[in-house]
């Protein structure tokens, strides 16, 4: 055995585009067709043979042909340009810049397992991390003083490949962060920075790297460095690998690590956003800081909180991070003590008493101050899901809110696309990709133009499909027949339907395949057929996915599915691209309401593609009828079987008499008139609203401005509002089982008119507490028939059942304290203006402190019993 060491020599750049190097390194590159175009044409096949990866294209690129674009004037008048959009970029005011002056140096931390920004940098499994990296880059055009943390993966997550049987291999490639779009951070002396992190019985030592996304810096953490022993240098090596026990390290390396690697670099955020329970340790991390510096830990506990958001992503309890208690405590019995906790302390941090588990999305709920779902039906199920620890609590008062997620338009529009909208929106609609206004032009561009590009792109991405198929059957070794048929597969005339995603069974890919003969029937039409692309990563442990993907393999070897039904490979960034620009119809077929929110329909949106979804995720806020197609129903099934079946049956009903006709359905030049209709009206009301930008600004506005307003105001005067926060608290939850509402007298209602005033006095037993420690209110609303306390009533319908009925849509009118009588308790009046129509109102007390993030911050209330 004998060491060998790896020196790389890359060319070197001529000065006239020396800054080349610096362009590599900038994910901004992935949002940029002119940006990519230079690339491509210093060598265009040496770009695509390195998947489209600057660093590694500058490594491989001759020093000829360097020499060569450096003397053309029209390679240099490109080059310049990009050059000074990057300056301009870099340098102009922002939206951040204008909004919120005071806070452009209150740094936004983003932790995340997963960032999917770009297919040069392969660390991301499907929709969590590519929302992840979409927002990385809208925080980077908004110009928010944002960070992103996460884990730098060596095999990625993995490569896929289907072999002549129809299963996938999972490849972990070794991957050559050298060769990447990012960059080891060092001490000023250029040696490695390396930030510790204690295991149990050692310490492993993380190496950072940086990886910039416009304005934006992403560190990315990284275990496989000499000093760390072999089986922990193989922690940072896969996504989602491995068995809990790896999971849990990294977790804590993601957590723990990525506070400390903050700290090391001197960045000291205020608001700091969770993306999934994966990173909620770095919670505990920050508790810890706060403890050893002196405060109280009741009181750091209510000063992390006040700085800390939670997105959750996962609307199946089986879907949560959960560990059991003898782990938690192998993993953090050292640190007991330094918190100043008791383990039983320490666990019920994240216990749940149902499932006897820790659970990381309690951990992140519990101490969050906001916490979001990622569609409007979706943060219904989350309050849903988690309103056992809200006893009491209607649900929409829940303090789990949502923002529907967005994609980065500049990341998925096509360029050709995008040239048409030059010529035809105004010319800043990128600058307003927000303003509805700005995509109504949308109409003005003449239908023969969006079907020409349309086909066009339809065409590009027919000869991705056929080199992927033949790809597999190269590398297979099939016969020379199978490899050349592929070239008669896919006919860029022909309907043609999408389907890629993770093969995770809920998605159900398979739901086309319940009736074959339906489905052969569609393919085979002699005169308006139908094709499909399916395409997607079964999770490596997901054996049921797997066979999803065998089922769709064989599909397509069969007649008549031949050539009509394909299976592409290795899923990933460039070429969901590829599909979501060039398919006509976009399929999505989510059980419902397991899809949180899904993005990819949102992506083919933005390309004009149509969007056919069951009515799950993001898709009920978007459609309205004729901006896409809906499958199914909204209501609730009790049994799967059943409502795949309906959802089958409605999925074909849509197809045969709504999709295929209209597609089908052409002028005499050929050209399908209504589908262009309905091309332009997705256009015109899809992307406007579904986008990063609009979700990185509410993610500000409700959430990262008030979280380090929050935080700054706990903090001062050496946290003594974060002490007296929790200290009330504490005061609060002690008494409040003797807070009851002993008797509520109403006025009488007889002939009152709408606006008029229904008197209302109310007996209150506080107990020790006082006044100013509670809210006594008039709570009123809503007595609706059809308002159940239930999802399937989108949108807006919430309710409320107390002991008296149903109540929604809840308003409320303070009361205010009048008396006290000798037994010690007090007398509260207020007056209910009367609305139009039923109401429903009753009376509850509920701890007051003009520090909570939301009136339910302490999940406690007493109503008034029946009156
Ligand atoms: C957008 C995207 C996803 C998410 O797709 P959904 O259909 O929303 O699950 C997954 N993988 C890739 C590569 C994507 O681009």
């Amino acid at each position: 055995m004998y060491f060998i060491r790896t020196v790389t020599v890359a060319p070197k750049l001529p000065d006239k585009i020396s800054r080349l190097g610096e362009l590599a390194r900038n994910l901004w590159f992935s949002w940029n067709p002119q940006a990519q175009e230079l690339f491509r044409r210093i060598n265009s096949s040496l770009w695509e043979e390195v998947k489209h990866n600057p660093v590694c294209f500058l490594l491989n690129v001759s020093q000829d042909q360097l020499e060569r674009v450096a003397k053309s004037e029209s390679f240099l008048l490109l080059y310049n340009q990009v050059m000074e959009d990057l300056n301009q970029y870099m340098t102009a005011q922002t939206w951040f810049n204008r909004q919120y002056p005071e806070h452009n140096n209150h740094v936004i931390a983003y932790f995340s397992a997963e960032f999917g920004v770009h297919e040069s940098h392969p660390t991301y499994s499907g929709g969590l991390g590519l929302l992840a990296g979409d927002h990385c880059k809208s925080a980077s055009d908004l110009g928010l003083p944002f960070v992103g943390v996460g884990l730098l993966y060596k095999n990625g997550y993995f490569t896929q490949r289907i072999n002549r049987e129809g299963w996938q291999e999972a490849h972990y490639p070794y991957l050559n962060f050298y060769q990447m779009p990012i960059t080891p951070v060092t001490h000023p002396d250029g040696s490695t920075l390396y930030v510790p992190v204690e295991l149990p019985g050692r310490t492993v030592y993380l190496k950072i790297w940086q990886m910039r996304v416009g304005r934006v810096h992403v560190y990315l953490l990284d275990a496989d460095v000499t000093r760390n022993n072999m089986a922990d240098r193989a922690l940072t090596g896969q996504l989602y690998g491995g068995d809990r026990e790896t999971r849990i390290c990294q977790e804590i390396l993601l957590g723990i690590g990525g506070v400390r690697v903050l700290r090391a670099l001197n960045i000291h955020p205020l608001a700091w956003h969770i993306n999934e329970g994966h990173a909620a340790f770095l919670l505990i991390e920050r508790i810890r800081e706060l403890v050893q510096a002196g405060v109280p830990v009741n009181a750091a506990v209510e000063a992390v909180r006040a700085g800390t958001l939670f997105t959750t992503h996962t609307p199946v309890p089986a879907g949560h991070d959960v560990f059991s208690a003898e782990m938690i405590d192998k993993y953090f019995n050292h640190l007991y003590s330094q918190l100043n906790m008791e383990r039983e302390d320490f666990l019920a941090l994240g216990w749940d008493d149902e499932q006897k588990v820790f659970n990381m999305t309690l951990l992140a709920l519990r101490l969050s101050s906001y916490c979001n779902g990622v569609s409007k039906l979706h943060g219904q199920v989350t309050r849903q899901m988690f309103r056992r620890f809200y006893p009491g609590i209607p649900m929409e008062e829940i303090p789990i809110s949502s923002i529907t997620n967005g994609v980065h338009i500049g990341s998925w529009l096509a360029p050709e696309l995008q040239e048409l909208f030059d010529r035809y929106l105004e010319a800043d609609w990128r600058q307003n990709c927000c303003n509805r206004q700005a995509w109504e032009q949308v109409s003005a561009i003449p239908a023969e133009e969006l079907w020409e590009v349309h086909c066009r792109l339809k065409e590009k991405m027919i000869r991705i499909a056929r080199d992927n198929l033949r790809g597999q059957r190269l590398r297979n070794q099939e016969p020379a027949l199978r490899i050349r048929e592929v070239e008669q597969y896919l006919d860029p005339r022909i309907l043609t339907i999408g389907f890629a995603r993770r093969f995770a069974t809920y998605k159900r890919a398979n739901l086309l395949l319940r009736d074959k003969e339906r489905l052969a029937r569609l393919v085979s039409d002699p005169v308006r057929p139908i094709q499909i692309i399916f395409a997607g990563k079964a999770h490596p442990a997901d054996r049921l996915g797997q066979e999803l993907i065998k089922q769709i393999y064989e599909l397509t070897n069969q007649e008549p599915f031949k050539g009509r039904v394909v299976l592409l490979e290795d899923y990933d960034i460039a070429l969901a691209r590829s599909l979501l620009q060039g398919v006509d119809v976009w399929l999505n077929t989510p059980r419902r309401p397991l899809e949180a929110s899904g993005t990819s329909g949102q992506k083919a949106a933005v390309n004009g593609v149509i969007h056919c979804s069951i009515l799950d995720g993001w898709w009920p806020e978007a459609y309205d009828g004729e901006n896409g197609f809906a499958v199914g129903e909204t209501r609730e099934y009790h049994d799967e079987e059943t409502q795949d079946r309906d959802d089958a049956y409605s999925l074909f009903a849509l197809l045969e008499e709504t999709i295929i006709p209209m597609y089908y359905d052409r002028d005499q030049k050929g050209i399908p008139r209504a589908w262009i209709e309905l091309m332009k009206r997705s256009l015109q009301t899809i992307p406007p609203f579904f986008n990063t930008e609009r979700m990185v600004k509410e993610y500000c506005q409700q959430f990262y401005v008030p979280a380090i307003e929050r935080n700054l105001h706990l903090s001062r005067n050496n946290y003594e509002p974060a002490r007296h926060l929790a200290a009330f608290k504490e005061r609060l939850k002690e008494n409040w089982p003797r807070v009851a509402i002993t008797s509520v007298k109403a006025g009488d209602t007889q002939a009152m008119g709408v606006g008029e005033p229904l008197p209302i006095e109310a007996v209150v037993q506080l107990g020790s507490l006082s006044p100013e420690d509670v809210t006594v209110e008039i709570v009123y609303g809503r007595l609706d028939e059809k308002c159940f306390d239930s999802f399937e009533h989108m949108p807006g319908a919430f309710c409320l059942i107390n002991a008296n009925g149903q109540l929604c849509n809840i308003n409320k009118t303070a009361m205010t304290v009048t008396g006290q009588t000798p037994e010690g308790t007090y007398l509260y009046r207020g007056n209910l203006i009367l609305p139009q129509g039923t109401v429903g109102y009753t009376v509850r007390v509920r701890p007051a402190n003009g520090d909570f993030a939301h009136i339910f911050e302490l999940p406690l209330v007493a109503w008034a019993p029946h009156f």
